[in-house]
């Protein structure tokens, strides 16, 4: 479906994972930021979380007004469970949302439609449609922030599942004996692999508190316990995503989240996977390129599809912007 002319929806992140805080952006039918918000993310009380948001969709709804091209809609990248067709966050660990209809709430305070998607399948779609996965029809974004998240695309479109948890591979259990995850089971791929994960059995082995991003430079210098704790969250990626790539059969498999990694950082996850996937085709590894605009993008992407404002994500690649 062609994009309705003139068109604008808001984009919210409110992730974190893409970059840090709260972001905001008006985003137009050809996918261009009109305008940009960035804001901290208030991670106690649940009515400062509210209450940020609609000053932040607020402010950039009163600037489309005044250019005469109002929002139409609003779309929200939130991790954790959501219920996208409710609008209900069921649960977000790092965030003070449990079973809270933020859609609603929003919509109310907004007087605009609202729409909830999670925000590794905002970032998968924005991706697809405007970074890495352009050349490609079937993909799979892994985030890896304070938890790991992963959506997938498949022919084009997010795979969803009964629940909207499908492509999620965070909280697959690597050891069942292994750390306590904040999901309450142990030994998760989170548990590995995560920026926090990282960087607390880096500390736990070397006695030193570095950032995760230093325990990987560390590694690819050769320092012993940080080439085991990478080693260890590479392998633990390789071994889901090697499953994941079995049962969706995808070219391409994206890194992206608030660790910045470097395509060279990721040659050995590559070596993991071809020892890892056999008989079927091994994907391609990339890094994502769209940093932190990943978020509002993917968000405003799937507010302009739900509202019936067309299907912004295969405009978007076709338009070539
Ligand atoms: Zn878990």
């Amino acid at each position: 479906m062609p994009m309705v002319p003139g068109g604008r929806v808001i984009g919210l992140d409110i992730s974190g994972t893409f970059g840090g805080g709260m972001r905001g952006a008006l985003v137009d039918v050809a996918g261009s930021l009109i305008a940009r918000k960035v804001a901290v993310t208030p991670r106690i009380s649940q009515e400062d979380l509210i209450g940020n948001l609609v000053t932040m969709a607020s402010r950039l709804a009163d600037q489309a007004q005044r250019d005469s091209a109002p929002a139409s809609a609003v779309g929200i990248a939130v991790p954790g469970l959501i219920n996208e067709a409710s609008g209900v966050v069921l649960r977000s660990p790092n965030l003070p949302l449990q079973e809270v209809p933020l859609g609603q709430i929003l919509q109310d305070r907004l007087k605009i439609p609202v729409f909830l998607t999670k925000d590794a399948s905002a970032g998968a779609i924005a991706e697809y449609a405007l970074g890495a996965g352009r050349p490609v029809a079937d993909m799979m974004l892994v985030l890896i922030g304070n938890g790991v998240g992963s959506a997938v695309v498949s022919d084009g479109r997010v795979l969803r599942g009964v629940h909207g948890t499908a492509g999620e591979i965070g909280h697959i259990v690597i050891d069942p004996a292994g750390i306590v995850c904040g999901c309450g089971g142990r030994g998760c791929v989170e548990t590995f692999a995560s920026v926090t994960s990282i960087a607390r059995r880096y500390t736990m082995a070397a006695k030193e508190a570095i950032l995760a991003e230093e325990v990987v430079a560390k590694a690819e210098a050769g320092n012993p316990a940080a080439v085991r704790v990478w080693n260890d969250a590479l392998g633990a990626l390789a071994t889901v995503i090697a499953t994941a790539v079995a049962l969706i059969d995808c070219s391409l498999v994206v890194l992206s989240g608030t660790m910045k990694l470097s395509a060279e950082a990721l040659r050995p996850l590559e070596a993991l996977l071809a020892k890892r996937i056999n008989l079927v085709q091994l994907p391609r590894v990339e890094v994502g390129v769209l940093g932190e605009t990943a978020g509002v993008l993917g968000a405003a992407a799937i507010a302009f599809e739900r509202a019936g404002m067309g299907n912004a994500a295969q405009e978007w690649r076709r338009s070539g912007h």
